[in-house]
């Protein structure tokens, strides 16, 4: 069965005499017992509730996963994953990850002794220069938030298995039609359910699906044991959301990609970051590696405050941290989602200030296009306006990339 069809062919609701074709809500937190010595196949929501199940089974089987665990949120997965650290461990993460798991990290290197070595995967030497032989994970983003750097997953696989450690892969950004980390080599795969696999910016969720049966063990023990597994109710709305996943990301990348050549030769553009277009240096990569670029791009101004305007400006992409929603959103990632990245951080990154990011949804792209020209036109400067107005790139325009990517 292909992916789209996966997608809606499962069984909604294993041993229902019934036989609905959507997923029944099991809202309760405890199952009643036969037995006082023996339990049945549920006995507690926080350790397994049947709704949970059907969506676990169905993540798993979307990411060729072993097994796959909801959590109650991006970070809770993320979390998990971390627990796998011992007390005193390395890991080697990624210099471009969500402002979220930045903060995360610096908390356990004060309370558990953990310590980080930040690298960029999108330098495969100098990343691997950073493992060393007691890492005992490596976590990463592919493409990264915000700036879209593109890591190789089967040679970071390579390398990170070279020195014992487990690779896990933050794909909030490339949902499971689109790239499987897991079938490059990766141990496990986390994702912000908030975003893509939901669709609808109507539930807070998280996802680990991992390679094997020994780190299944470990995370559903974790998931059992700090009670941060996904409620029923979300796991129905997070098993409905997904049923359109494809259909989705089909008609976001699409727009994305014009969103992308528009900006690319926008004037008031200095750089788009976006793996969809030739010029960036993560494109060939990522077409080897996934099966798309995606719907979330950023891009610089060269002015903090102009970006500020841009943003300000428009109408139909809703400034709002999160992306991966069906409507288009705005965000200054320096304000926003990683402004718990201290100013001088940000700068070491290389995490530029003037940053604007878009995910972008499955409006009318023309009207997207519309609305940002008018967002950048109420944005210019003033001396900017005088004697000229300016004109919308005829589609020609848009095609041709005027102004460099990556
Ligand atoms: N990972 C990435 C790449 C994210 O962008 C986010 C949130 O924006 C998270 C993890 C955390 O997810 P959540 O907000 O669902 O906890």
């Amino acid at each position: 069965m292909r992916f789209e069809t996966r997608l809606l062919h499962f069984d909604a609701a294993p041993g229902d005499p019934y036989a609905p074709v959507s997923t029944p809500i099991y809202q309760t937190a405890t199952f009643a017992q036969e037995s006082a010595v023996e339990l049945g196949a549920y006995d507690y929501s926080r350790s397994g509730n049947p709704t949970r199940t059907v969506l676990e089974s169905q993540l798993a089987r979307l990411e060729g996963a072993e097994r796959a665990f909801a959590f109650a949120s991006g970070m809770a997965a993320v979390r998990a994953v971390l627990s796998l650290v011992p007390a005193g461990g390395h890991v080697v993460a990624g210099d471009d990850l969500y402002g979220g798991t930045c903060r995360l990290l610096s908390t356990l290197v004060r309370s558990q002794g953990i310590s980080v070595s930040y690298a960029d995967p999108a330098d495969l030497d100098a990343f691997s220069d950073a493992l060393r032989t007691d890492t005992s994970l490596v976590l990463i983003e592919t493409p990264s938030n915000p700036l879209l750097r593109v890591a190789d997953l089967r040679a970071l696989a390579a390398r990170t298995h070279a020195v014992g450690a487990r690779l896990a892969v933050d794909g909030s950004l490339l949902p499971p039609c689109l790239q499987t980390p897991l079938a490059l080599g990766a141990d496990l795969v986390v994702h912000s359910a908030t975003k893509f696999l939901s669709g609808h910016s109507d539930l807070t969720g998280g996802v680990v699906a991992v390679a094997d049966e020994t780190l299944a063990r470990e995370i559903a023990f974790l998931q059992n044991a700090e009670g941060t597994a996904l409620s029923p109710f979300e796991s129905w709305l997070l098993l409905r959301g997904l049923k359109t996943l494809a259909l989705r990301t089909e008609r976001q990348q699409a727009n994305a990609e014009r969103v992308a050549r528009f900006l690319a030769a926008h004037p008031l553009v200095r750089r788009v970051h976006y793996p969809g277009l030739p010029g960036h240096t993560g494109a060939a990569l990522n077409t080897r590696q996934a099966r798309g670029a995606g719907s979330v791009l950023s891009f610089e101004t060269g002015d903090p405050e102009l970006s500020r305007r841009v943003a300000e400006g428009t109408r139909l992409f809703t400034i709002a941290v999160s992306f991966g929603s069906v409507g288009s959103t705005v965000s200054l990632p320096c304000r926003m989602s990683h402004a718990s990245i201290p100013a001088a951080l940000r700068a070491e990154r290389r995490l530029p200030e003037d940053l604007v990011r878009l995910s972008v949804g499955i409006e009318d792209a023309d009207d997207l296009l519309e609305d940002l020209e008018a967002g950048f036109r109420r944005a210019r400067p003033a001396a900017a306006d005088q004697g000229e107005v300016f004109a919308f790139p005829a589609s020609s325009a848009l095609l041709g990339g005027a102004h460099p990517s990556g």
